[in-house]
């Protein structure tokens, strides 16, 4: 009998789905409670869309849906507890959403409410609200499977787009169209008379969306820090007491490292956090001095070698080893049983754990180039256009996305080693360590791996490809670029219907193709945008260099 079901992430067991227990180490508890989160937004959003169609809207109920969605994400929350309360609290924003609407029609709704928008009132204890859950599965076999298919690749799309606009929220940086469109797709998917191409188009303005979503946190990221600029990262060690910081969050990076300054620790990053040493306002701090680590699949045996506090600021954490977990921290809506979490801005048992543990030693080695967003690579323009014209670069590649602990992805590494050398790669989000230490030199002074920073910076490619077609006078379609992406969370889900809204085609997907896709919607992907999974590295180079 299945325990749970969750069929979210490329990690999904057997490629269809984890029963038991997710290969995340999320239990089937979780599970349950993460569904219960997500029914009873749908239900939230429900009134709140209808409150907006009213003109009324509020923004506690606005962000409760971005970190609910983003509490569910892949390697986020494993916490029962804390996801309880969530749950708890997403019955309490339904009434709140109600009671809006109702204000705002000056009277009750007329017509069928959904039975997720319903009052429920959540159970006292926790294994009660995990029975509740068990009742809202993901599995619906009440829904033909095409439409279940992108019904679920809308709804993971609005979790990783929400983990964008949380990151925008926390400095400050909210749009209302964001959140109206999170309420209406979610409650979208309460509505039975709804078809196939209606949840295709909604993902389409998904994708849309989150372009919006990833620029507003870029214009908030540079806003505060400045616009990332190339920069060299030393990932070697140096001596004194050591933090490490995982996630993407930068305003945590930029509290901790103010509350560091002068204390004698070193700030180290970690796989999404790298991107941070290119920007102005975070590389001025003399103690923010270097990346360490692999991509966060190593982090059991990475941490286990690291001497000082660490700290996640969002995904991905894993099962911690007992040799660190005395010195691990996490914040925001990041949870793991057991590990003490840090509740506001106030690092101080951080600080205090890195002062405790031993210090690390001197072992300099070699740097690596990050902080090459749009705003460095379009500064180059002239160059990198005459480049092109001169047959200098024969063609782009984009070679980025999530990283992931299975099988199949030295492909990237592969991809990249073997790429002719008149060819460009921009990377963007933690794929890059496939490949991001390798030496691939530079085309007259252009590098031949542009880091372009985290997967949010999606944005940042796509303005660089579209500043191209506009110089070359052409389509994005036309460039001479190719699109590889990894996958492995929803994040990547999201930016991958980012392209699709562009009509980006010939788009390579691996190292597996989700589990939630159906071979119909497959079919539909490929005649439409010539999607396709990736190849072997010589036949998917052959392809791209010749367009396809
Ligand atoms: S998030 Fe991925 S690994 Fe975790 S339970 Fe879901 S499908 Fe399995």
């Amino acid at each position: 009998m299945e325990e749970m079901f969750c069929y979210q992430c490329e990690q999904a067991a057997g490629g269809t789905g984890c029963t038991k227990v997710g290969v995340c180490g999320k239990q089937p508890d979780v599970a349950a409670l993460q569904d219960l989160i997500v029914w009873g937004l749908k239900g939230m959003a429900f009134w709140a869309d209808q409150a907006r169609q009213k003109g009324s809207i509020d923004r506690d109920i606005d962000v409760h849906m971005v970190e609910g969605l983003f509490t569910t994400v892949t390697n986020v929350n494993f916490d029962p507890e804390s996801c309880a309360e969530v749950a708890r609290k997403t019955a309490r924003m339904r009434d709140k959403a109600q009671q809006l609407f109702e204000k705002a029609n000056s009277g009750p709704f007329q017509g069928e409410v959904p039975e997720a928008a319903r009052p429920w009132q959540p159970a006292g204890n926790t294994a009660d609200l995990v029975a509740e859950g068990r009742k809202h599965p993901v599995k619906d076999s009440s829904i033909d499977p095409d439409v279940k298919s992108v019904m679920e690749m809308l709804v993971y799309g609005m979790k990783g787009m929400a983990a964008y606009a949380d990151h925008a929220h926390i400095l400050g940086h909210d749009d209302d169209a964001i959140y109206g469109f999170l309420h209406k797709a979610m409650a979208a998917t309460l509505d039975r008379s709804k078809g196939l191409m209606d949840f295709v188009n909604l993902c389409m303005e998904c994708g849309t969306v989150n372009l919006k979503t990833q620029q507003l946190l870029y214009e908030g990221n540079s806003g505060h820090y400045g616009h990332p600029q190339p920069t060299k990262v030393a990932i070697g060690n140096r001596g004194g007491k050591a933090i490490l910081v995982s996630g993407h969050d930068l305003k945590m990076l930029d509290e901790l490292l103010k509350q560091t300054e002068g204390k004698g620790i070193n700030v180290y990053t970690h796989v999404e956090m790298l991107p941070a040493h290119g920007y102005p306002g975070l590389k001025k701090y003399p103690h923010l001095v270097g990346n360490y680590g692999g991509g966060w699949q190593e982090q059991y045996k990475e941490f286990s070698r690291f001497p000082g506090a660490i700290i996640f600021n969002t995904n991905c954490i894993q099962r911690p080893a007992e040799v660190y977990k005395d010195r691990l921290f996490t914040w925001g809506l990041v949870q793991w049983p057991g590990v003490k979490h840090i509740e506001g801005w106030d690092f101080s048992p951080v600080i205090e754990a890195a002062q405790k543990a031993e210090a690390w030693d001197d072992n300099p080695q070699k740097e690596i180039l990050t902080g090459c967003g749009h705003h460095a690579i379009l500064g180059l323009a002239d160059k990198v256009i005459e480049a092109v014209k001169a047959g200098a670069i024969r063609r782009f590649y984009v070679i980025g996305g999530c990283d992931g602990a299975k099988p199949g992805r030295n492909y990237y590494t592969q991809m990249a080693e073997q790429l002719p050398r008149d060819t460009v790669i921009l990377t963007l989000a933690c794929g890059k360590y496939r490949f991001n230490k390798l030496e691939l030199g530079d085309i007259g002074g252009i590098p031949r791996l542009l880091d372009v920073g985290q997967c949010n910076d999606t944005y940042s490619a796509v303005q660089v490809a579209l500043a191209l077609a506009n110089a070359f006078n052409c389509g994005v379609n036309d460039l001479p670029l190719s699109v590889i992406l990894s996958w492995y969370e929803q994040k990547a889900v999201v930016c991958l219907l980012s392209l699709l809204s562009l009509n980006m085609q010939h788009i390579r997907v691996g190292p597996s193709l989700p589990a939630f896709v159906t071979p119909n919607v497959l079919n539909f992907l490929v005649e439409n945008f010539k999607l396709a999974p990736i190849g072997t590295v010589a036949e998917d180079i052959q392809a791209t260099l010749a367009g396809r």
